[in-house]
């Protein structure tokens, strides 16, 4: 049977978002990093696929050149619907790259009308008479109007999206939403007669998303952020359940990759140092200066890998960081240490880490890549938003992996990562 569900996301840790909702919504579901050579599909055991791009930041003619290869695998797989997921707090210009992405998306599935909410309750992401407000504030009034790329100084994403689309787009209110989906679906209908193409739906509550996700059943294309993902699969009968969420037994030894320099890594990172496990710290500078770092820091792990977990890290103090920066260039150290701590990844697969945590987004981009991780199961959750998940190393092996983006996770997640990881595949 084919997937039902195919998801083009515009970033890596957005992807895991929205994938990581539909195994809750009781879907199997696989993240796909990149589009796969044609062919592939034919292997796919999965309800719903996400293919993770880089899109979200890229000029909007690329953006849409990677979407539209996506969705060409998505239906050569089978997929029902399609879903454009980009991120909550709606991060894009007038150049793009939501409004450009979705048009070509509705002109190659030969579709006249969509839906785009980025609300997430759960993650205090709100719509209110199409206003995006994150937690209390407006999106205007939050960090984001600040954002380096996409700085975001209008909260009405009716105007916002109006600027990036040739097509008209309109607004389902919330006293729409709260009659239920047959009102929702009678006002898709009197908006697509007046000649809307988009319509920015508000959504103040989960149940907001579910009464949303009956009404969209039948859409060739929705677009959201990943909380639509709360009320689509049971349009297709899916439930909740721990079938959904299953990996393969875990083996192996066990390790930690930090390169994060968020405050919740480096949390994380003092309460793992405290505990008195194994940990190597990597410095940037001694890489920079030309030491055998990798080396070291595998010798390091080889003979501590027996005991338990080991940890290898980068993450250090904000004053540090900047310092390190101030040396030797902020892009170039970011570069230098996703390097070395990929090469290190893999070695430390090498030597038999079957069960691998890392720390960081970018970092993770960079280990996934060295280690030729294609796709990913998604499986179940460990703090909100980071998921266990199995890969197919490229020699036939199962790495189970979990891809922690900056912020994410309880003080203590590596450990519990590992208990977790215990519970669930015992
Ligand atoms: P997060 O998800 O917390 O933002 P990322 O991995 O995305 O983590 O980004 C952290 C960036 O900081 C990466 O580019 C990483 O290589 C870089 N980095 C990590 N440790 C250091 C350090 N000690 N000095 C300078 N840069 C660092």
């Amino acid at each position: 049977m084919g997937i039902r569900l195919g998801c083009v996301a515009d970033d890596f840790t957005g992807a895991t978002d929205l994938a990581n909702n539909l195994v809750r919504a009781g879907m199997r579901v696989v993240q796909l990093i990149d589009v796969p050579p044609a062919g592939a599909e034919r292997e796919m055991d999965a309800d719903a696929v996400v293919i993770a791009l880089k899109s979200r930041t890229v000029p909007a003619a690329d953006a849409v050149e990677a979407s539209l290869r996506a969705l060409a695998w998505l239906r050569s797989a089978g997929a029902e619907q399609i879903y454009f997921k980009y991120c909550s707090t709606f991060d894009s210009t007038p150049a793009g790259n939501i409004g450009p992405v979705t048009e070509a998306l509705m002109d190659a599935l030969g579709t006249d009308f969509t839906i785009a909410t980025p609300a997430f309750p759960d993650n205090g992401r709100t719509v209110f008479k199409g206003h995006l407000f994150v937690g209390d504030v407006l999106l205007s009034e939050s960090g984001m109007r600040h954002h380096p790329l996409t700085p975001m100084t209008d909260s009405n994403l009716v105007s916002v999206l109006g600027a990036q689309t040739a097509r008209a787009v309109g607004l389902i209110d919330h006293t729409v939403v709260a009659d239920g989906a047959e009102a929702i679906k009678a006002r898709i209908e009197a908006l697509r007669e007046d000649g809307f193409g988009l319509a920015v739906v508000d959504a103040v509550s989960n149940d907001d998303l579910v009464r949303l996700g009956a009404a969209v059943q039948g859409l060739p294309l929705v677009t959201a952020g990943s909380g639509l993902a709360v009320g689509l699969p049971a349009n297709w009968g899916f439930k909740p359940s721990r079938a959904a969420a299953q990996l393969p037994p875990a083996g192996g030894h066990r390790a930690i990759v930090s390169g994060s320099v968020s405050v919740a890594t480096n949390g994380q990172v003092l309460r793992y140092l405290r505990s008195g496990q194994p940990a190597y710290s990597v410095d940037p500078l001694r890489v920079a200066a030309g030491e055998d770092v990798v080396g070291r820091a595998l010798a390091f792990a080889e003979s501590h890998l027996d005991e338990g977990p080991v940890l290898v890290y980068s993450t250090e103090s904000p004053d540090t960081v900047r310092n390190v920066q101030g040396r030797l260039g902020s892009a170039e150290a970011g570069e230098l240490v996703e390097g070395t701590l990929a090469r290190i990844a893999q070695g430390l697969v090498d030597r038999g880490v079957r069960q691998l945590v890392v720390a960081g987004g970018e970092t993770s981009g960079a280990v996934v890549q060295a280690l030729g991780v294609t796709g990913l199961r998604i499986g179940p959750q460990i703090d909100p938003g980071v998921p266990w998940c199995a890969a197919s190393l490229p020699g036939g092996d199962t790495l189970h992996i979990t891809l922690k983006s900056g912020n994410f996770g309880g003080p203590d997640f590596f450990t519990v990562a590992f208990a977790h990881l215990d519970e669930e595949t015992a």
